[in-house]
């Protein structure tokens, strides 16, 4: 074995000082968001009713290479940062693969996920603007419970309206969030205008995350002294889930090694965009290679069957357009178990590299997402969240052609979270009664059809 230890730890020191703003290293810029009405690009003030003033400008600034983070987050961070670079030494010699495999851990706070980077710089910047509280969707939970850890932190209300289905199958996480001080509310919900109408428009329907986000941003607009915050897609997120990357990044250099291949799973691309934005920079500006994949999940494939257009962020058509691969805003996934990763379009900056060729993307069934966390979990002994595990999945298929070729890659891999919230799904998995949803080209061309045109 070699001299690599199994864990590289920073030291608390070494967490990054400032975000990395991978936009002001891309040639092309990110698609500038839309205003519905006129269909002209926004300015940070046009957005200021909806989100807290210096997340807009942050979501603004293609410029400033680095963001300096402030002292009461880094001291957050410091509760549960930095997150290890782990060596897969066990699980290399399950595959007997060549491949030497790192995986940076984000499941290690209570949230269960990397979510908690951005949520508490966001709570951070509304309690600073003397803000009452923040309102926000949730999918599979896992944002609404950082999101209330965080603004439990700062003494901030918290409401948060969570896609029916993961409501109803995800006890657990709902009391998690009001543990924390936050009032969840099922959506499609009867408690806003836009609620009452996709239940009109879809009876009995599961609700989606963009039914969800259309409701968070009425309840923000209607009350004095709230704001909508958004745990992915946004420029701003992906700002600050860069300390993955820098991370990762300043890890690796410790020991001396160079990534050949980066890998992470896709629903808005924060966690992706977060770990690839420190490499994707060097590539950028012309330093050194990467091979980068983003998974996706099969029933809900933005990427590699969406389209690159503008389109709605939201099903009832109040957010801003952007620009992104998209399934259409009317896409409603199947229930699958993948919750954080059923989002029908995709980070701008993400799809902006995409359509650049600075990545790739490939996606994944459920069922054989579920056999990769299985056989992760019992070797490297952490229980992997189903988002996280789609790119288990093809990192290990990734060492299994390393296998093959005899190649030594370095291959790199996020691993975003725990799956203690996920046990129904695995329950249906070790029962063999989970199916493949994937949908028809049909389905697809007919919620692009609804886009709107430009
Ligand atoms: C939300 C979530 C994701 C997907 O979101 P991204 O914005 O694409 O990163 C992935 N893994 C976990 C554990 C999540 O909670």
């Amino acid at each position: 074995m070699s001299d690599i230890p199994y864990k590289v730890y920073l030291s608390e020191n070494e967490i990054p000082s400032a975000w990395y703003n991978v936009r002001a290293d891309m040639k092309n810029k990110p698609a500038p968001l839309l205003n519905p009405g006129t269909g002209e690009a926004l300015k940070a003030e046009d957005l200021m009713p909806i989100f807290c003033e210096e997340l807009c400008k942050q979501e603004m600034n293609n410029d400033d290479k680095w963001i300096d983070i402030p002292g009461e987050v880094l001291d957050f961070y410091k509760m549960y940062r930095p997150s290890p670079l782990v060596r897969a030494y066990c699980l290399e010699k399950a595959l007997g693969t060549p491949a030497h495999i790192y995986y940076k851990f984000e499941g290690n706070n209570t949230s269960g996920s990397h979510k908690l980077n951005s949520a508490i710089a966001q709570a951070y910047y509304a309690k600073k603007q003397g803000l009452k509280g923040v309102t926000t969707e949730t999918g599979a939970g896992q944002w609404g419970t950082a999101l209330s850890m965080a603004t439990a932190y700062f003494g901030l209300d918290c409401q948060v309206y969570m896609v029916k289905v993961s409501y109803e199958q995800k006890p657990f996480r709902r009391e998690v969030m009001r543990t924390y001080g936050a009032t969840v509310t099922p959506s499609p919900s009867m408690t806003t205008n836009v609620g009452r109408k996709i239940n009109e428009e879809f009876p009995g329907t599961d609700g989606s995350l963009g039914c969800a986000i259309s409701e968070a941003v009425e309840a923000a607009t209607s009350q004095e002294g709230y704001r909508y915050v958004l745990g992915s897609v946004l420029n701003q997120v992906l700002l600050h889930q860069s300390v993955i990357g820098l991370e990762t990044k300043a890890a690796l250099d410790k020991i001396g090694v160079k990534a050949d291949m980066i890998i992470g799973c896709a629903g808005g691309g924060s966690n992706l965009g977060g770990l690839i934005s420190p490499f994707v920079g060097e590539m950028l500006r012309g330093e050194n290679q990467y091979e980068i994949i983003a998974v996706e999940p099969a029933s809900c494939p933005s990427f590699t069957r969406g389209s690159y257009v503008y389109d709605f962020c939201d099903t009832g058509r109040v957010c801003p357009l952007a620009k992104m691969y998209t399934l259409g805003s009317n896409f409603m996934p199947a229930p699958n178990h993948a919750g954080g990763l059923r989002y029908h379009g995709m980070s701008s900056i993400l799809s902006q590299l995409y359509a650049d060729g600075y990545m790739k993307a490939t996606s994944v069934k459920q069922t054989d997402v579920f056999a990769a966390a299985e056989q992760f979990a019992r070797v490297e002994g952490i229980l992997p969240a189903p988002e996280s595990s789609h790119a288990i999945k093809v990192a290990i298929d990734e060492a299994l052609k390393c296998k093959e070729t005899g190649e030594a890659k370095n291959i790199v891999f996020g691993l975003t979270g725990t799956g203690y919230f996920d046990l129904v799904a695995y329950q249906k998995f070790n029962d063999g009664v989970m199916d493949d949803y994937i949908p028809t080209d049909d389905d697809i061309a007919k919620s692009l059809a609804q886009c709107p045109k430009f």
